[in-house]
């Protein structure tokens, strides 16, 4: 009897070999499996190139036995190939069993107790930190500020709501950790935060008296998005009546329509790849 066996590498390894056998320095191009993995969007975001020497998603064959690491929602870390992770849902929606430690703990196994014992801490979300200060917080963390002015216009609250339906963000952040002051603080506070791509969103108009974002106003906008950049957030500004972009990214508008919505999806996309922002887009 003759008996196959795959071994799964880690990924260096597994790219290595890859790298031998195709004789090139990139074995597959980014892109090359996009269309496998675009049925599965909570791969998609549970996948980081950053914890997988840098190559993407998209570079490996669903079949590939390579162990890879991956980090779900709630902020768990686990291996697994790309084979196990895409027969992990058997069918069911629920997101826990697509994380080998939330499965767990939403079904804990049955042992008799012998002993009261405390229900399992629950894990802190990675992109949504305690409501605290920023102590301890590291430049680029996200997290809810008591110190943030209250959002201030009507246009603000449709544009935060309009992306809580298309999308599945975690909206609840409003200031972002630099790391130099800014006017005295160690954080700046963006109009709308998206932790999940790194995404500043500004909603910018005159003002009633035509003085905001203008003259030394403006100054310090492109101060703050420096700010952002230097702890690898994005800015997109929406600009609205006479005021021009100042950032690459940034939109012109009347106001906040549909219209606004899509070509802001499309920037999104623009900025972190189409693939992993419709990763978050609601179905
Ligand atoms: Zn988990």
């Amino acid at each position: 009897m003759f008996y196959r066996v795959f071994v799964a590498e880690p990924i260096d390894a597994w790219w290595q070999r890859r790298q031998r056998t195709r004789d090139r320095a990139v074995p597959y191009a980014v892109g090359t499996y996009r269309a496998e993995w675009e049925r599965y969007p909570v791969l998609i975001r549970q996948y980081h190139p950053d914890l997988n020497s840098g190559i993407t998603l998209t570079q490996i064959p669903p079949a590939a036995e390579v162990f890879l690491v991956w980090q779900c929602d709630v902020g768990h870390v686990f291996v697994a190939t790309p084979d196990e992770q895409r027969n992990r849902p058997g069918g069911q929606r629920r997101r826990s069993v697509w994380c080998p430690v939330c499965a767990q703990l939403a079904n804990p196994p049955r042992i008799k107790p012998t002993a009261p014992t405390p229900p399992p801490p629950r894990a802190p979300r990675s992109s949504r930190p305690a409501r605290e200060g920023p102590a301890g917080r590291l430049p680029g963390d996200a997290f809810w500020s008591a110190a943030a002015p209250k959002p201030a216009s009507a246009a603000e609250a449709d544009l935060r709501q309009r992306l809580a339906l298309r999308f599945e963000f975690e909206l609840d952040c409003n200031a972002v950790v630099v790391a130099r002051p800014f006017f005295d603080r160690l954080e700046v506070w963006p109009d709308v935060v998206i932790p999940e791509l790194r995404v500043a969103i500004e909603y910018d108009t005159v003002g009633r008296h035509g003085l905001e974002h203008v003259g030394p106003r403006e100054e310090s906008d492109r101060r703050k998005d420096r700010a952002l950049r230097a702890v690898h957030w994005e800015v997109l500004r929406i600009r609205c009546g006479k005021l021009q972009p100042i950032g690459p990214y940034d939109l012109t508008a009347s106001g906040v329509t549909g219209r606004l919505m899509d070509r802001l999806s499309t920037a999104l996309g623009e900025i972190r790849g189409e693939l992993i922002v419709s990763a978050y887009c609601r179905r």
